[in-house]
């Protein structure tokens, strides 16, 4: 089958890749219709994800319909339609059972690996690397689908792909980026980024009561999308002090919940001291974090940072500005499961169109093309859809 496959910096390609088949009796396969390129694609684009091995296929948004099913699951049969979390979970251990799902304890083969490199073991992802399980990734014709019980949610209405699509990762992750802040009725809510993520953080953090959101970024048509779709205030960074701007807005105290969905930035990861057991070379530097420093800083005392962005090694910030700000600070890979049915009721309520990103749709062999456009935001791209 066609898949793209990672092959170092910016080096992305369609290639021939054997089938996936079942391998434990709780997997599906599916057949992928639609599968996006998300913005986490991009720190491994530009190499900044240790662990990834030449010829990995990529992609973690993926929808399609079942074709196979392995002998133990129960809750999915060939034909169904359904859409696949990026997060891979086990739905028994001890974090599942919590709702932890992206922290699964079971999905990963790789976690002692991850924790010796990282010092934490995180949960199996699809498509992103060796030290989150090797999964192989949805960006492909056919996909297997690991846990097929706890996962995917099936789609029995007839909504197209593109309203249904980022139920496996953005819109849970913007949701649960704007739960993690804690919003009040009066509180005004600063968002930084305003990527696909920051989009749909903007327009949950509106659901949930926000009195007022500001969005930061400085291209022109996302600021724009932000204004138009999700109501917000908007603050061009490269032509605004950001401090200055937000402390304008809130009367000099500062906004009361800050989102950083932005993350690490492509300058690298910090993974002092460790080296890649997977034997490749790690860029060993320390990560700057400018938007996670600028997000504590301009915060109100007592107000909540919601981070959604992803960071992957060590990040220098001004903690002690933090504790003494008195800061409640949450974040993590969004636990996709928990979101799926109440998202799902929204979308079905008309009371979002998610399909509001998309930008380009192609098929999956423009793959290396869109991410470069993506990843250099040319084209006025913010989300693509790949259709193989
Ligand atoms: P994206 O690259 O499309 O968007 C990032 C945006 O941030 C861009 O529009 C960019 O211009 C803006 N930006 C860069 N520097 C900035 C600054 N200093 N101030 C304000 N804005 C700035 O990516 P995306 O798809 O929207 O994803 C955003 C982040 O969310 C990524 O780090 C991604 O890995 C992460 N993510 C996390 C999860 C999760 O489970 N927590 C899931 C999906 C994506
Ligand atoms: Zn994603």
């Amino acid at each position: 089958m066609e898949a793209l496959t990672w092959h170092g910096d910016r080096d992305v390609r369609v290639e021939e890749v054997p089938k996936p088949e079942i391998v434990n009796p709780t997997d599906a396969v599916i057949e992928v219709t639609a599968t996006a390129i998300c913005g986490s694609d991009l720190h491994l684009y530009n190499d900044n994800v240790p662990s990834m091995r030449e010829g990995d296929v990529l992609g973690h948004e993926p929808m399609g319909e079942v074709v196979e099913v392995g002998d133990e699951v129960e809750s999915l049969e060939v034909g169904d339609r359904v859409v696949v979390p990026f997060t891979i979970s086990c739905g028994e251990c001890w974090f599942c059972e919590r709702g932890l799902y992206s922290l699964c304890d079971n999905s990963n083969p790789n976690a002692e690996i991850a924790r010796k490199m990282m010092g934490h073991s995180p949960a199996g992802l699809f498509g992103y690397s060796h030290m989150m399980g090797g999964y192989t990734g949805g960006q492909a014709e056919y996909l297997r689908v690991p846990y097929a019980d706890v996962g995917p949610i099936k789609i029995e209405s007839d909504l197209p792909d593109e309203q249904v699509l980022f139920l496996s990762d953005i819109f849970p992750t913007g949701y649960m980026a704007a739960e993690n802040a804690d919003i009040e009725e009066s509180d005004t809510v600063a968002v930084w980024g305003c990527g696909p993520v920051g989009q749909f953080a903007i327009q949950s953090a509106q659901m949930l009561g926000a009195e007022r959101v500001v969005a930061i970024d400085r291209i022109s048509e996302r600021l724009e999308m932000a204004r138009e779709h999700g109501d917000a205030e908007t603050i061009d960074y490269a032509e605004a002090d950001v401090y200055d701007r937000l402390m304008e807005l809130t009367g000099g105290r500062g906004p009361d919940s800050c989102i950083d969905a932005v993350g690490t930035d492509a300058h690298g990861v910090g993974l002092d001291g460790v080296t890649d057991p997977l034997k490749r070379d790690v860029k060993l530097q320390d990560d700057h974090p400018y938007v996670l420093r600028e997000a504590i800083e301009c915060c109100r005392k007592g107000g909540t940072l919601s981070v959604p962005g992803v960071y992957v090694g060590r990040a220098n910030i001004p903690f002690g500005a933090a504790m003494n700000k008195a800061l409640t600070i949450k974040t993590g890979q969004t636990h996709v499961q928990r979101y799926l049915d109440p998202l799902l009721e929204k979308i079905e309520d008309s009371e979002i169109d998610p399909s509001f990103v998309v930008t380009h749709e192609e098929p999956l062999d423009a793959g290396p093309e869109m991410y470069r456009t993506f990843n250099d935001k040319e084209d006025d791209c913010i989300k693509v859809i790949l259709t193989p």
